[in-house]
């Protein structure tokens, strides 16, 4: 049987990193940058003033304080976005709005709480300045966040909402990133109904196609929901060809040792098979292997196939084990490793059998301490458990168990700002 390092090394060996396409900044949230972007402008782009005030030659506030304000006759007011045609010269000022530039003349900006202004009745075309200002202050200098030319964000580069802006400041609408991947998304079950239908006897909602999508879409992949394939043969080879012109295929259910486990089977025929159980708990069964054949548009396909276990936990958890990083690697990304903290754990945990377990909790921080909880019964059927948790617990194959008050390791699912 395979570790789990191992299962992930083999999927890792098979998948690629895709190709560099130009999208929309705002589309790019999550996916790797594919190009070095220099700036072509400064920013800002002129001096400008970082208060509301006034823009005054320093030496002309020598000495000024309440009792012997300077005062400075007012030729302008330069509001952001506008650029003032005046000089100021000796013994004038510019009225200025934070982020105006600076008008020709001036070198500081003396803000409004230093000047009289709020003292005089009505307009005047005189100011009092009431306090001394130094060269440079409260100036925004040219350039000073970003040169011109000057390399301001690295290929490789993940983006983020702040990247997002930086792009934008640039002045760039679009970039190159490596493409996110198209994943099909396949179940498998003579019991399985769409959400969208009456529930007859005997059967039951199709759920993972649903879960295995959002993780998909989490991840940064864009899923292409297939559907449901009876379990025969020829229903799994139609519904796979609908899928072979994603970027790879993750099918749910029928990987086990049952009567209708045809996954398997399928895989033997229609691809390069690796089949294999995995020494973890749950999702011991698990599939992989590439698939090949004609997509419906007659191109012939080989793409990555992983056939995740039917039960809607286990289907979950090995999800984030070997679809997320498979998933990440192909964006183009580095660090394919969900968080791992250490908690304490408040209850025991047994592994019978040798597996690696891993274990629903619920992570809470008290006086700067993690701490675990279980979700309740750890059924690998019990979907409304993974929905309860927010992290797995990480039992090695070698130890019988954990007690009460144990330091453990814990795979976060979510990190807090999705637990409230
Ligand atoms: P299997 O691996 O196909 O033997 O399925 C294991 C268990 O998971 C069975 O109880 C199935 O009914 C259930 N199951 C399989 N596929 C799904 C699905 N798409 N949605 C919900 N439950 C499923
Ligand atoms: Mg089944």
């Amino acid at each position: 049987m395979l570790s789990v390092e191992q299962a992930l090394e083999k999927i890792l060996g098979y998948v690629d990193v895709l190709e560099v396409e130009p999208r929309p900044v705002l589309d790019c949230l999550g996916q790797v940058l594919a190009e070095d972007v220099y700036s072509t402008i400064n920013i800002p782009p002129l001096d400008n003033s970082a208060m509301d005030g006034y823009a005054v030659r320093a030496e002309d506030t020598r000495g000024a304080t309440e009792q012997t304000p300077r005062l400075l006759r007012v030729i302008d007011t330069v509001a952001a976005g506008s650029i003032s045609e005046c000089e100021v010269e000796p013994g004038t000022t510019a009225r200025i709005m934070t982020g105006a530039p600076v008008p020709k003349g001036a070198d500081a900006v003396v803000r409004f709480e230093d000047t009289d202004e709020t003292q005089r009745q009505r307009v005047s075309d005189e100011i009092g300045i009431l306090r001394e200002a130094k060269p440079g202050q409260d100036i925004r200098r040219a350039g000073e966040d970003i040169a011109r030319g000057s390399l301001v964000l690295s290929r490789e580069v993940v983006i983020r909402p702040s990247e997002v802006g930086v792009l934008a400041s640039l002045g760039r609408s679009k970039v190159k990133v490596i493409r996110r991947p198209v994943v099909a998304v396949l179940a498998t079950g003579n019991e399985l109904v769409d959400i969208n239908q009456a529930l007859p006897k005997g059967k039951i909602y199709n759920s993972n196609s649903y879960s295995v999508a959002a993780l998909v879409q989490r991840y940064g992949g864009i899923p292409k929901i297939l559907g449901i394939a009876l379990d025969s043969e020829s229903s799994l080879v139609a519904s796979l060809r609908k899928g072979l012109d994603a970027d790879m295929l993750i099918t749910t259910g029928g990987v086990s040792m049952g009567d209708y486990d045809v996954v398997k089977d399928v895989l033997v025929k229609q691809g390069e098979i690796a089949f294999w159980t995995v020494r973890m708990k749950p999702g011991k069964p698990l599939a992989f292997g590439m698939v090949k054949g004609l997509d419906e548009a007659g191109v012939t396909r080989n793409i990555p196939h992983l056939g995740l276990p039917g039960n809607p936990v286990s289907a979950m958890v090995t999800f984030e084990l070997f679809a997320r990083p498979a998933i990440l690697k192909m964006m183009g990304k580095k660090n394919l490793a969900k968080p791992v903290i250490e908690a304490v754990i408040e209850e025991p945990i047994v592994n019978s059998d040798g597996r690696r377990v891993f274990t629903r909790v619920i992570v809470g921080k008290r006086s700067g301490l993690y701490f675990a909880r279980l979700t309740g019964p750890q059924g690998s059927g019990i979907l409304t458990s993974m929905s309860l948790a927010n992290g797995l617990v990480i039992i090695p194959e070698d130890k019988p168990g954990v007690e009460a008050g144990d330091v453990v390791q814990v795979m976060m699912l979510d990190w807090n700002e999705e637990m409230g």
